[in-house]
């Protein structure tokens, strides 16, 4: 398999999905907004050119994306039969992130990868990876593009979540000029900004609320003040009555504090393994930080599990962020 960090060409990358027949898309496990927007636009596309397309998804799917992949849509790894040529991962930095799904990729004639993760592996025959995209959806759009599609309503509207997840609602660092003339042609293309605002932020449920009532209770903040962080044990999700993936964005509160350089959730995963959300302003690199625990992801958005008690694994996690921020000048009047 190649592993180069030199991209395919990208006229390399479309002759492959337009040559393909049969294309298994996988999400990666605790799939998000962009991820499950650009599998199921591409997968609308290729369905659209006559080929069968099949997602995969090795995790459940959050409530809140249902209404771009709804169930009838995807299927669980258990389920799939039959060969496919090509399996197309989008929006996946490494093939250890589609957890039960691996067996199934086996035995797949080529994998295209397309990803905008700088951490991305390169584990494709034919590796596509563009940090400079905002999202993965931007590649997912430039694929069916190039394919010869036109983008209709219901691609605009998975695109457009994909878009308004990775952004954070249009306002981190990854949104430009571009980003922006993007989502204006997908609005223009039958995406309701209002109606997909809704579904995505405006859609908790009662579970989740107590949730985020339990976990503010947590809140630490560092004496630097630079550093915050926020926890959802196992006890806190069942008094909740709520579900693992509630803890979803809970790292946004942390990580609203004023003067916060890197914000970090604790959640429980399973029995020794803690999972860890980690957020930073354009001072610090926390893919860096997620990195040293085995993980990875963006600059400014990055995650790993670690597999240890929650006490250690907390104060591993807080220790080298500390130190990170110890090696930054200080704190100023830059940009945040
Ligand atoms: P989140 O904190 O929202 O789960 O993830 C933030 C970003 O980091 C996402 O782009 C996600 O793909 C990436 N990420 C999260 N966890 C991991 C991990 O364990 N390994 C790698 N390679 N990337 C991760
Ligand atoms: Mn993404």
């Amino acid at each position: 398999m190649a592993k180069t960090k030199n991209n395919a060409r990208w006229e390399d990358i479309v002759a492959a999905v337009a040559g393909s027949q049969r294309v298994l898309l996988v999400w990666h496990i605790r799939p998000d907004g962009d991820s499950v927007a650009s599998a199921m636009a591409v997968a609308r596309a290729l369905r659209k050119m006559g080929k069968q397309a099949l997602v995969v998804c090795p995790d459940t799917v959050p409530e809140n994306l249902l209404f771009i992949a709804p169930p009838s849509e995807w299927a669980r790894p258990e389920e799939v039969v039959g060969n496919f040529d090509h399996a197309v991962f989008l929006d996946c930095a490494g093939l250890d992130r589609i957890g039960p799904a691996q067996s199934l990729v086996e035995n797949v004639g080529r994998i295209v990868n397309i990803d905008h993760h700088e951490s991305n592996q390169r584990f494709g025959d034919l590796n596509y990876v563009d940090p400079g995209a905002a999202a993965c959806v931007e590649l997912a759009h430039r694929l069916i593009r190039d394919l010869g599609l036109e983008i209709d309503p219901q691609m605009a509207t998975a695109l457009y979540t994909g878009l308004t997840t990775d952004t954070g609602s249009f306002r981190f660092e990854n949104t430009r000029a571009e980003t922006l003339r993007f989502a204006a042609d997908l609005v223009a293309g039958g995406a309701n900004p209002a109606l997909i605002g809704r579904q995505i932020w405006d859609n908790r449920t009662p579970g989740t609320l107590r949730l985020l009532h339990a976990a503010l209770g947590t809140v630490g903040i560092d004496p630097s003040g630079r550093l915050a962080w926020i926890e959802v044990t196992a006890a806190m999700i069942a008094e909740s009555a709520a579900l693992p993936e509630d803890a979803e964005g809970l790292v946004e509160y942390p990580r609203s504090l004023r003067g916060v350089d890197i914000a970090v959730l604790f959640a429980v995963q399973e029995p020794g393994a803690v999972r860890c959300s980690l957020r930073g302003t354009s001072k610090v690199d926390v893919s860096l930080l997620a990195a040293q625990f085995g993980g990875g992801g963006h600059p400014r958005a990055a995650g790993c599990t670690i597999h240890d008690d929650w006490p250690r694994a907390r104060e591993l996690v807080l220790d080298s962020a500390r130190k990170a921020l110890e090696a930054l000048p200080a704190e100023g009047d830059a940009a945040r």
